[in-house]
């Protein structure tokens, strides 16, 4: 295995770009989320928030349409577009050309929704966050997978990494397994874990931020959300990658103290999200 180069503060200091003061939201990139389906609104919520709370000038979330109050009443910043449908995407019409998207928390699988991920990245150019279901999508529909664009990064958790690259018998092979994938499709792959290695065509990549208190529902939707937002303000996908995913542990270190591991929740890292930027 390449020994993996570690993510610190001093490392992403190299790249992080400071908000000009002369900056306005139209300079700041504009991110849209595609997320949610019936019951499942919550993950919309979580990743527009931390999205919005990442830097971007800009988020629109687009929605199924039972999430359309949910959404405006939650998250006030955010515009939202809907769907035609009520309870799961089955049309990916986006009213604006964003400069990056985060797509997947919280969709479901329905088949009109796998139609609709397969329409839409048949024509994407735009840096793209693939995450939760739509990973889980593009495991039961692998042709798929040519498709996607070269700015592309795929967060899967163990279970959803397993369905797309397959089974592994050892660390070893399961690094060798996600590098080949990763040089087979181009695409950045964030193995999220204890701890979350990032992994490109030339490198392995080790956070050194987080707990076992991002272990909670939602923690993954943020951290989508925060990748969207980087890229969205023009950081390359290794780059956004590498950041978002030492800002998303960081706020769990952060808050630590004051929720413990039992009581910590993805609302904490969006709360947090000032801090660790500071
Ligand atoms: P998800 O399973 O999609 O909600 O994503 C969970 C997020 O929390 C990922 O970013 C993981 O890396 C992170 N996470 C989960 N468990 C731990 C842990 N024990 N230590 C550090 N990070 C964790
Ligand atoms: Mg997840």
């Amino acid at each position: 295995m390449k020994t993996p180069y570690l993510i610190t503060k001093e490392e992403v200091l190299k790249f992080y770009k400071p908000v000009n003061p002369l900056s306005h939201k139209g300079l700041q990139g504009h991110a849209v989320i595609i997320a949610g389906s019936y019951g499942k609104i919550g993950a919309a919520v979580l990743a527009s928030k931390s999205c919005i709370k990442s830097g971007c000038g800009l988020v629109t979330t687009f929605i199924p349409k039972c999430g359309y109050q949910i959404l405006q009443i939650s998250i006030p910043e955010v515009m939202v577009f809907t769907d035609d449908n009520t309870n799961f995407l089955t049309n990916i019409h986006l009213p604006l050309i964003p400069q990056a998207i985060g797509i997947g928390p919280g969709i479901g699988k329905e088949l009109l929704t796998q139609k609709a991920l397969f329409e839409f990245l048949k024509i994407n150019k735009i840096p793209l966050v693939l995450d939760a279901d739509a990973l889980n999508i593009l495991s039961e529909n692998k042709s798929w997978l040519q498709l996607l664009s070269e700015k592309t990064i795929l967060t899967p958790h163990p279970k959803e990494l397993e369905r797309l690259i397959g089974k592994w018998d050892s660390e070893v092979q399961k690094f060798q397994n996600a590098i080949a994938f990763s040089e087979r499709y181009q695409v950045i792959i964030i193995m999220k874990g204890a701890p979350t290695f990032i992994i490109n065509q030339t490198a392995v990549y080790q956070n050194t931020t987080g707990n076992a208190a991002l272990a909670t529902a939602g923690s993954g939707d943020a951290l989508t959300g925060i990748i969207t937002s980087l890229l969205a303000q023009g950081y390359e996908p290794l780059q956004a990658a590498q950041l978002g995913v030492f800002i998303h542990g960081l706020t769990a270190d952060i808050a630590l103290p004051q929720t413990g591991y039992q009581s910590f929740i993805a609302s904490d890292i969006i709360e947090n999200l000032g801090k660790a930027f500071l």
